[in-house]
């Protein structure tokens, strides 16, 4: 069986009962950084585990072993270093492998910094549109346009180092929508937790003003707020 396993994105007590029954009896875990997962296993006091290591950049064999693995029985669980595997983290090519198989797959669900920064948002969340991390290069400065016709509310994550150059270029983008709300989520769940709501007449100066420590979402309201019913 293959478990797919959320884990904190900053606070441990959001570990949920089954992910520790599962990392608890699992016979392997496959992880992003062995050291990360190492040290999150060691903080929820769960026994030492075999740490299989598994990036976007893994080669086929290592797939391939993991599968034979699972083809014999073994219980293997899937996390990343924080959040849902597969959210903007690796997971998806064992996943799907293991789907082609017909293995059996569970999921214990539990954080993600989007769904956490949405849910706080207080922006309509009833439909919207998760990007991921914006390109770097090709196809960003087409995607930022495209983002003033979005009648879904649009989350996305960014790191420190682009932060402020992000939230420059965006408000660069939406120029013509001065009122339109944004909100930045940083640190979430974790002691400095900031949640900061602001319109795009005022990105650029609170772009300056963000504390430029952790780790950041965005959330850009809808391009008209049709008002979430919940
Ligand atoms: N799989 C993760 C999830 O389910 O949210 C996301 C992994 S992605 C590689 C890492 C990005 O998620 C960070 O750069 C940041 O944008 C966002 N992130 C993760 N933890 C966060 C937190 N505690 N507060 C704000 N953003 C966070």
């Amino acid at each position: 069986m293959l478990s797919i396993v959320a884990t904190p994105i900053g606070n441990l007590g959001d570990i949920t009962l089954r992910a520790l029954e599962t990392l608890t009896t699992a016979d392997a875990v496959v992880c992003e950084d062995t050291r990360v997962t190492g040290a999150l296993l060691h903080h929820l006091k769960i026994p030492k585990k075999e740490l299989v290591s598994l990036t976007s950049f893994t080669d086929d064999a290592k797939v391939e072993w993991i599968l034979k693995r699972l083809e014999e029985g073994e219980n293997i669980a899937l996390v990343s270093d924080a959040g849902t595997p597969g959210i903007s983290d690796p997971g998806y090519k064992l996943i799907s492998r293991v789907r082609d198989r017909n293995f059996s797959v569970e999921v214990i669900p539990g954080p993600a910094a989007f769904l956490a920064a949405l849910s706080a948002s207080g922006l309509p969340i009833n439909q919207f549109f998760y990007i991921g991390f914006l390109p770097l290069k090709k196809g960003r400065k087409t995607l930022l346009q495209s983002l003033k016709d979005e009648e879904l509310t649009i989350v996305f994550y960014e790191s420190v180092h682009r932060i402020e150059k992000t939230l420059t270029e965006l408000a660069a983008a939406l120029i013509e929508q001065p009122t339109r709300p944004v909100v930045i989520a940083r640190e979430l769940t974790k002691l400095h937790e900031e949640v900061r709501r602001t319109t795009v007449a005022d990105l650029p100066e609170v772009a300056k003003s963000l504390t430029k420590k952790g780790e950041f979402v965005v959330v850009l309201g809808p391009v008209q707020d049709r008002g979430g019913s919940s």
